[in-house]
């Protein structure tokens, strides 16, 4: 029986070829917008060449790595500081959204039914 060894050769090649594929992938959008864009930071306009490309990173405007339009319209240049930026932005403005909307609910407590409840409550002289 040859024709089971072939069938799992043939898998593992499938696997093997479908890895490459994906790290071609991986890659390549990089390659791609590097192409397409010239080599600055889109936030602090700094210059990359040479050695220093390596900092150059390609940000997903969507944050989705699986969306890669070949206009690049999903892509933006940025060095490996202003990436890291714009990935912590998100999560800070969400913080300070949230932090001023649970101050205001504490003075509100205060106020809250408990409050009066505890006035009613003290025995009259
Ligand atoms: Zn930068
Ligand atoms: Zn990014």
């Amino acid at each position: 029986m040859t024709n089971s060894d072939t069938d799992a050769e043939h898998r593992n090649n499938l696997v093997a070829e479908m890895r490459k594929e994906e790290q071609a992938r991986q890659n390549g959008y990089r390659e791609r917008a590097l192409k397409l864009f010239p080599h600055v930071c889109g936030r602090c306009t700094r210059e990359f060449e040479g050695k220093k490309l390596r900092e150059l990173t390609v940000h997903h405007r969507d944050h989705n790595h699986d969306y890669n339009p070949p206009d690049g319209s999903n892509w933006e240049l940025l060095c490996l500081y202003c990436h890291d930026h714009e990935h912590t932005r998100g999560v800070q403005e969400q913080r300070s959204s949230s932090g001023p909307a649970d101050r205001q609910d504490g003075p509100s407590l205060a106020h809250s039914p408990f409050a009066a409840l505890g006035k009613q409550l003290k025995p009259p002289k």
